[in-house]
């Protein structure tokens, strides 16, 4: 699909690396020559995903441990990997979440969902477009991973919605304020892509299991973690240079069929006879 070096000599933070889409993402920018970084909150787990991918594509990826809700410890990571070579392209993936009625979560919970995905977003980006606008350095990129609930709202993932919100917010109003400075933002708006750690949060059996959520899809399956990799590729590539300050839907068609509101998706599995049934009869 892509020339192999596509992403050769670009150095890539993603965050959230160590599991799921994040893991996925690296991999593909592995294959494609990128240089990777990849940090989350548990060591094991990113020296685990490093071997792995080592082993699966011959290139060297690095680990850095960071709780990217903690200010000090982001601009602790950015010095480490700086000191190395400075970044080219900044992946904002890491993210958590809480399946619960809003008005039951404690403020705990709302905190930590913010923590990670409003203000980790935020301090992982400040800090990395701060070192590059103070080096005037150009050609770099910021790609945050949202929801489709930063653009629909969504119930019962209430501070995940808000939080992927501002995040959309933050992507587009730096399109403009960076983008004179060679900075491009954009964004990925997923739909459903199996991973353990959203399943297990997002999708309890009493929601119905895969075979109700994929009727709820237009193209009736989940997505596979290569098609979304292979969207990061391509929008963190120089092919991409002129997209700056959007986020692009990957979700099946799902974000569409909202449109004849609810009742209208049962009947995309209507039978010629049940049409029939309602259709007017001659008098
Ligand atoms: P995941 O496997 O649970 O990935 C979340 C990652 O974030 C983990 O590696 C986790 O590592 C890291 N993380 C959590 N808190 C952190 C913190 N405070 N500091 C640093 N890292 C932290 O889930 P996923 O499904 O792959 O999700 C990846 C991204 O895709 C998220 O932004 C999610 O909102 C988005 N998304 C996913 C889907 C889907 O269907 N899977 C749909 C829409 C959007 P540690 O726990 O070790 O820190």
């Amino acid at each position: 699909m892509f020339q192999p070096d596509l992403l050769k000599g670009k150095r890539i933070l993603v965050t959230g690396g160590g599991t799921g889409l994040g893991r996925s993402m690296s991999h593909r920018f592995l294959e494609l020559g990128a240089n990777v970084v990849i940090c989350g909150r548990r060591e094991d787990v990113l020296e685990q995903t490093a071997e792995e991918l080592t082993k699966e594509t011959g290139a060297e990826i690095e680990t850095v441990r960071c709780d990217v809700r903690l200010p000090d410890a982001v601009e602790a990571m950015m010095d480490r990997i700086w000191q190395k070579r400075p970044l080219d392209i900044l992946v904002n993936n890491a993210a958590g979440q809480i399946l619960a009625p809003t008005h039951k979560m404690s403020s705990r919970a709302i905190d930590a969902v913010l923590g990670i995905v409003l203000h980790g977003s935020a301090y992982c980006t400040v800090a990395a477009g701060r070192r590059w606008i103070d080096a005037g350095e150009r050609n770099k990129v910021v790609m945050s991973i949202l929801t489709v609930s930063a653009l629909l709202g969504a119930p019962f993932t209430v501070p995940s919605a808000m939080a992927k919100a501002g995040v959309l917010a933050m992507t587009k109003s730096l399109a403009v304020e960076w983008g004179p400075r060679g900075i491009r933002t954009c964004a990925i708006v997923p739909g459903l892509f199996p991973t353990e750690g959203a399943w297990s949060r997002l999708m309890p059996k009493e929601r119905g299991g895969d075979e109700e959520l994929v009727k709820t899809i237009p193209l009736r399956r989940v997505g596979e973690h290569i098609e979304l990799a292979n969207l990061a590729a391509f929008l963190v590539s120089d092919g991409a240079a002129y997209i700056n300050g959007d986020a692009v839907v990957i979700d099946g068609g799902k974000m569409q069929s909202g449109g004849g509101g609810a009742s209208t998706q049962s009947m995309l599995d209507w039978t010629d006879e049940q049409w029939e049934a309602i259709r007017p009869k001659k008098k």
